[in-house]
């Protein structure tokens, strides 16, 4: 009996939450710059540990001078370093972007991959960041756990605090998301962690969801 209630509050919160996000964020998309599937998957590695905006001041100078794989693939890491060195991890993610353009013209003819499985084969390429191409560029029903959708969703009440993993969080998000929801779902729970939810100072009192938050009630 207390777990049929316990599902039924929840499901109740994933309704309420869903139609405060509908007409909030209709059309909510992520805040990265990109015209390609390969200017996207440059762009989400660039942003691990790093804010979109910053990611978006580096990347026009980035894709200027590596329109494509192909470019990228023969660059060497001071002519990427240089162009990406006001970034976090500049080091690393110079060697992950010429060794993941060199994989993408050896491997897969310069042509970004759609599955999970191919995705996470390029170098600096992990789960979250698959999950992110498959959804944005290829329309696929991931969803993707950063640091936001996991912080959110815990506050929230979505998952249960059984789910202390990025991969538990995304197994449960999906689990209670119907597919055509998910990418906006990704989406509304990222832009509400960066303005709304956010790590240190939630605004709890200008958030519209407050009343479904369980983070929120067991704090009044
Ligand atoms: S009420 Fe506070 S803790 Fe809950 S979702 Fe809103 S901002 Fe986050």
């Amino acid at each position: 009996m207390y777990k049929i209630l316990q599902n039924m509050r929840k499901n109740e919160r994933y309704k309420y939450i869903t139609a405060y996000f509908q007409q909030a964020m209709p059309n909510a998309q992520t805040e990265l710059h990109f015209k390609s599937p390969y200017q996207l998957l440059v762009a989400v590695m660039l942003s691990a540990q790093c804010t979109d905006r910053r990611v978006n001041m580096t990347t026009p100078a980035l894709f200027e001078a590596y329109p494509t794989s192909a470019s990228l693939a023969v660059a060497t890491f001071d002519q990427v370093y240089d162009l990406i060195r006001s970034i976090s991890y500049p080091n690393s993610k110079a060697r992950h972007l010429i060794s993941m353009a060199q994989m993408l013209e050896s491997d897969f003819g310069g042509e970004v991959p759609s599955t999970l499985e191919q995705l996470t084969s390029l170098p600096g390429v992990g789960r979250k960041t698959a999950n992110v191409v498959m959804s944005v560029a290829f329309g696929k029903t991931t969803i993707a756990v950063d640091t936001h959708v996991f912080r959110v969703s815990h506050r929230i009440g979505l998952v249960s605090a059984r789910c202390t993993t990025p991969l538990s969080v995304e197994r449960e998000l999906t689990k209670n998301i119907p597919p055509q929801l998910r990418h906006d779902f990704h989406h509304w729970l990222i832009l509400h962690g960066r303005y709304v939810c956010k790590a240190i100072h939630p605004q709890c009192e200008k958030c519209g969801i407050r009343q479904w938050c369980q983070s929120h009630k067991e704090k009044a």
